[in-house]
């Protein structure tokens, strides 16, 4: 495996604030890399920190194994595509796609052939003469993405880049981008704070919080072995379970996760888990229905066309001893 990104206990700190905080990490070359945590969780920090716009107090990284401590920006073979896009918004779209080229003088005839070139990729082949504000979201979107790709990095830095879309152009700009990053073969570093995003898109995850990696894996992993408590509640809405409470039901005093969905109604005498419904939310494809232990608040994914109990009944949930999972780490 080629390593196109590499962070050796890198930190940056602002004063008292530790935006990261002793992080390393691995991505390998033509991955579809995630980093994903709660806002101020450290991750567009840690972006910058690969573009060069931010430098570490602590540690090393290294681009295709060079050490970048003290190669300027320019010089890193990375782009970034910003949440606002940052288009120019006098020019139009052929010469925003050619700024970058323009930049490192390339002839004008060369990079609007060139500009020209990506727009076809991100299929906006017939736009090159509108002006940014001619444009809709989904537009604007991917010729940020066109300007960037326009020269050839190595490495596509991503910080939300579907932030500002409404959700039906969010996921259809989810499969694009996954469908070009396959397709160019570039490796790809994405910052969100939407879980669904990066579980679906990503190859390799980092969950980040306070400045720090709670959790590295692909979406598999972390979803069905979450690490830490944290992690269990970020990334998808686990039930979370304390040490005595996982005794109780079977399993060691350790903290525990259920994924809402290895649950299944059942009746509530002879149940591991039982109590009055708390709660019961319509998601479409099913019904969050959620219990009152006592102690905590449980909660079962009831697919849609299944009988669903009523506000106060007392039910039980029953699961496969294989989906407890049990945190190495609380
Ligand atoms: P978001 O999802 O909201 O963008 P994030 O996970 O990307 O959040 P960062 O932007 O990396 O988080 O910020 C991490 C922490 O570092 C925050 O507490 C932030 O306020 C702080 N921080 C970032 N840049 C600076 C700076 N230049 N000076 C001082 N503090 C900063």
């Amino acid at each position: 495996m080629t390593v196109a990104v590499e962070f050796s206990s890198v930190s940056r700190h602002f004063g008292a604030v530790r935006a990261v905080d002793g992080v390393s990490l691995q991505i390998a070359e033509g991955a579809f890399f995630a980093m994903l945590g709660p806002s101020g969780s450290g991750k567009t920090t840690c972006l910058r920190l690969i573009s060069g716009f931010e430098k570490p107090t602590a540690g090393v990284i290294r681009i295709f194994g060079e050490d970048v401590s003290d190669v300027p920006p320019n010089r890193r073979n990375v782009n970034t595509v910003f949440q606002d896009y940052a288009l120019f918004p006098h020019m139009n779209v052929a010469d925003n796609v050619a700024y970058g080229l323009m930049v490192k003088g390339v002839g004008r005839a060369e990079r609007l052939r060139r500009a020209e070139e990506m727009l076809a990729v991100v299929k906006l082949d017939e736009y090159g003469g509108r002006k940014p504000g001619q444009l809709s979201g989904g537009q604007r979107q991917r010729v940020a993405l066109a300007r960037a790709l326009v020269n050839e990095p190595r490495v596509l830095l991503l910080d939300e880049p579907l932030g500002a879309l409404d959700l039906k152009l969010r996921e259809a700009m989810q499969d694009e981008l996954k469908a070009l990053q396959q397709r160019l073969g570039i490796t790809f570093v994405f910052v969100t704070h939407d879980q669904h995003e990066a579980l679906s898109m990503a190859d390799s995850l980092a969950v980040f919080n306070e400045g720090k990696i709670a959790q590295i894996g692909t979406p598999e992993e972390v979803y069905a072995r979450p690490a830490t408590r944290f992690v269990a509640d970020f990334v998808g809405s686990s039930n979370v379970l304390p040490p005595d409470m996982t005794q109780r039901i079977g399993g060691p005093a350790a903290w525990s996760s259920l994924r809402p969905e290895a649950l299944r109604l059942a009746p509530a005498e002879g149940a591991a888990l039982a109590g009055p419904v708390t709660a019961l939310r319509y998601l479409g494809a099913g019904t969050r229905v959620q219990i009152s232990t006592g102690s905590t608040e449980v909660a079962a994914f009831v697919p849609a066309g299944q009988p669903l109990p009523l506000p106060g009944q007392n039910v039980g949930f029953a699961f496969d001893a294989a989906d407890l999972h049990v945190m190495d780490r609380a």
